[in-house]
């Protein structure tokens, strides 16, 4: 008897951005519906797939089968995997490999695979030609949920991580959950902290839901497509408010402030993933909003307490690498793209489901709180 790929009708979520908007095809087996979804959407257009290798290895036959079966057109260009590879270098590889394969104006790229190729691909498409139309095609559980919703790709400079990119949006975004069968559990659970992250920022109820059901999330029930679906709208809506990030779009780096000084002293290495990084930056945020005077002490343990339950980092004391001293941090921060003339903005907590921008942070609280903290208290 075969198995059917598909088990459940897939969800589709809309990105409400006028003459932007774009669907978000959520579920198991969607990579299936890939080709005929292109067809429908540009009748004839021809396909340039970008993907790294390990996602070749995994999703790119079935990727290029489903675009076979829609007869269309399709070359590949494949990089190696790794942020590495967002990088004037692969950049570069990346725009010569399009213009090789001819991919014109109304043809399509497909970027196969995790945030790192969807925000490599995304830029290139932003700039041959002058702009070029992409398709998402994400396949770990960060990128499902996080970036390859609302336009923001780029590459990193030396200087800096994503420091050169373009908001360019998609025109389809097709999320294959079972994509996430192959991923490890360790970059499952990271790209897992940006799923709490949507509760914990705005939505209580869906933060009480992932309590109870985040085992069949990872088990890759049928849960998994409402955690993800239910990520992508949170992330839709608050993009369609504030599409280039001038006011609460700022709201979805709760977590990222602490969180990414602790990922820049690691060097952006294995040693902390991202996710990783922001579910201690996360809990740190809740900690801080208690010495803060903003929020009770139990809802913020309870908070933390679920980040840990699925194995996150929630405390200094969790991380393996070496524990960046003081000052190191405080200076990461100041490099934070939401600091305005030196005052601080952090994203605090009222409540589980209530976030806020609070800017003008004092930078001599953080550093007290910051300070025994790290002396693991
Ligand atoms: P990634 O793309 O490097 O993927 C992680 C690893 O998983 C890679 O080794 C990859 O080869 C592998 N992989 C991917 N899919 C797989 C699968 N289905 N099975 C097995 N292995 C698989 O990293 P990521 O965590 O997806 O994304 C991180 C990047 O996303 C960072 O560069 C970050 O800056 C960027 N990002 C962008 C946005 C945005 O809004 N544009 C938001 C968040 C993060
Ligand atoms: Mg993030």
């Amino acid at each position: 008897m075969t198995i059917p790929l598909r088990t459940t009708e897939p969800t589709i979520v809309d990105v409400a951005l006028g003459q932007r908007s774009y669907d978000i095809v959520i579920g198991r087996g969607v990579l299936a519906s890939l080709g005929a979804g292109i067809s429908k959407l540009r009748p004839g257009a021809r396909v340039a797939i970008v993907t790294d290798e390990t996602v070749a290895r995994h999703h790119l036959d079935a990727a290029e089968a489903s675009l076979k079966a829609a007869d269309i057109a399709a070359s590949r260009i494949v990089v190696p995997e790794g942020e590495a590879s967002k990088s004037y270098a692969t950049l570069q590889e990346v725009c010569e490999g399009l213009i090789a394969a001819r991919i014109e104006r109304r043809d399509l790229v497909v970027a196969l695979g995790g945030g790192v190729i969807g925000d490599l691909a995304g830029f290139a498409a932003s700039i041959v030609r002058r702009g070029l139309d992409y398709v998402q095609v994400p396949t770990t559980l960060l990128s499902q949920v996080d970036s390859s919703v609302g336009g923001k790709t780029a590459i990193d400079s030396p200087q800096g991580k994503n420091l050169v990119g373009a908001f360019h949006q998609p025109v389809l975004v097709v999320a294959d959950t079972a994509a996430l069968d192959t991923l490890s559990l360790r970059e499952f659970r990271a790209g897992y902290a940006e799923v709490a992250k949507y509760g914990l920022l705005g939505d209580r109820g869906f933060f009480a839901w992932l309590e109870a059901n985040w085992r069949d999330v990872f088990a890759g029930g049928p849960a998994r497509e409402h955690a993800i679906a239910t990520s992508c709208r949170a992330k839709a809506v608050i993009v369609a408010r504030d599409e280039k990030e001038t006011g609460d779009r700022a709201l979805l780096n709760l977590g990222h402030t602490f969180g990414h000084a602790f990922e820049a002293a690691a060097g952006f290495s294995g040693a902390l993933l991202h996710g990783e990084a922001v579910a201690l930056g996360m809990a740190l945020a809740f900690e801080f909003s208690v010495r803060q005077g903003l929020i009770a002490d139990d809802e913020a343990r309870r908070a933390i307490r679920h980040l840990a339950d699925v194995g996150l980092p929630t405390r200094v004391a969790d991380l393996t690498g070496e524990v960046p001293t003081i000052d190191r941090l405080m200076g990461l921060i100041a490099q934070d793209k939401k600091v305005q003339r030196g005052a601080l903005t952090f994203i605090l907590v009222r409540a589980i489901g209530e976030s806020f921008v609070a800017p003008g942070v004092d930078p001599a609280a953080v550093r007290t709180f910051l300070t025994e903290k790290l002396a693991g208290q």
